[in-house]
């Protein structure tokens, strides 16, 4: 034996729920939505039944308004309605006023996000808005004061598009029939160690997307295993398998092991506001070469190629600094440091002009298989040049070499090549 539920009573007959035209001239009310909305107070009356608007009308207004009949009603009627539709476009004029707004203020929050400005900007904006309003349009000055870019405005917005982008991968994630992986490591202006992650998507169709995936802050140690954890996170939360990932490339890190002491006199002069100050207050005095030295940005190459050269070249002076500053640096003296320091800014140099040609959206793989054979070729014939101390194609060396008496270090140079010559592909050798 089944139980049945009890059939629930219906409250409203379905059959009294068409708005009859009658009842606006009867009871000043007109229809809204499925509701009849009453003309003379805008109350709604919820239910479409002419007992209800009755009685509306009579408890509330029928005493002031039963005298008006005929003529007077109707034209009554028709400016009730007419106020209420201006009002309702107004409504829907000022609802899109404020979309508009919204919209300029995530607009303005993604151009900041992009150039990586500070949130506290999108405050400076709206003064120039405010500015140029004020003289070309003043009367819309109203419209303007609407925008909202205050510094938690724009923080929120910027959250919001990560989020939706994120979104908008994960959702696209099933599409896709291979990914690839870069991987870069980087420090932000508070020294703290960012592991970057971007991927790169193909599907079916041969589309391609790449994007941000995830950047995570990586705290104490940045061994293999930490980053290999970063990279499986964001393997699930974005749902992909490690049987489609086809490639992964990271940076040369390790590469810069060797020129830690570079890095910590960089890092301190330039990180301390007052040490920077002063060192460039120095430069100007004694009229170096260079106002400045660069910033050392990350481990990343191109930063580090510049850092290494711009270092290279205000060694003199860097030296002085360092030792007015009661901390002396002693490699700055030692002359086979400085062949070293020499030999690392020329090659990397080298090696930028290089992975500059490998990079770009619009690069195909055969400009970058011409570009990896000539590079090999080169590399071959800069080694027997460097091996043989002519230092036409390092400049470095070559001031170096005019400076110092002691030798160049030939077996440091020779480990580096073959370093070198390892991490470009054995296919394309000698090819
Ligand atoms: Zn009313």
């Amino acid at each position: 034996m089944s139980l049945s539920k009890p059939q629930k009573k219906r409250k409203v007959d379905l059959e009294c729920r068409a708005f009859k035209a009658e009842w606006s001239e009867n009871y000043f009310v007109t229809e809204l939505d499925g509701k009849s909305l009453c003309l003379l107070c805008s109350d709604t009356i919820a239910v479409l039944k002419e007992y209800n608007i009755r009685r509306h009308y009579q408890t509330k207004h029928s005493a002031q308004y039963s005298q008006l009949t005929g003529k007077e009603r109707s034209q009554k009627l028709e400016t009730l309605k007419r106020s209420i539709s201006l009002q309702r476009s107004f409504f829907t004029k000022m609802k899109n006023e404020n979309k508009a707004a919204s919209k300029v203020s995530l607009r303005v929050a993604h151009l900041l996000a992009k150039e990586g400005k500070p949130f506290t900007d999108g405050e400076l904006i709206k003064s120039c808005l405010i500015v140029a309003v004020e003289e070309m349009c003043p009367e819309k000055m109203d419209l303007f004061n609407n925008i909202s870019l205050s510094a938690r405005t724009v923080a929120r917005r910027v959250e919001d598009i990560g989020s939706n982008i994120t979104n908008q991968l994960i959702n696209k994630a099933n599409d896709f029939e291979w990914f690839s992986l870069a991987l870069d490591e980087s420090t932000d202006i508070t020294d703290t160690a960012q592991l970057l992650l971007f991927i790169r998507r193909v599907n079916a169709d041969f589309e391609v997307t790449e994007e941000l995936a995830s950047m995570n802050s990586l705290r104490g140690t940045t061994t293999g295993e930490d980053i290999f954890k970063e990279v499986e996170e964001m393997l699930t939360k974005y749902n992909l398998k490690w049987n489609q990932l086809k490639c992964v490339t990271t940076d040369g890190g390790k590469n810069m092991s060797g020129t830690e002491p570079v890095v910590s006199t960089v890092n301190f002069i330039r990180s301390r506001g007052l040490n920077h100050r002063q060192f460039r207050d120095f430069l100007s005095e004694v009229e170096a070469e260079y106002p400045d030295l660069p910033y050392h940005t990350a481990v990343r190459w191109l930063s580090s190629g510049k850092v290494l050269l711009r270092f290279f070249e205000l060694r003199a002076e860097i030296e002085i600094f360092l030792n007015e500053k009661k901390r002396p640096q002693p490699l700055l003296s030692n002359t086979e440091w400085l062949w070293k320091l020499a030999f690392a800014a020329d090659i990397m140099g080298f090696l930028n002009v290089f992975n500059l040609k490998l990079q770009g959206k619009t690069v195909l793989i055969c400009e970058t298989y011409t570009a990896v054979k000539s590079f090999r070729r080169q590399l071959a014939l800069i080694e027997s040049q460097i091996m043989s101390s002519c230092f036409v194609h390092f400049p470095c060396c070559q001031t170096l070499k005019e400076e110092v008496d002691s030798p160049f270090p030939h077996e440091f140079a020779g480990d580096i090549f073959s370093e070198l010559k390892k991490t470009v592909p054995a296919t394309f050798f000698g090819s």
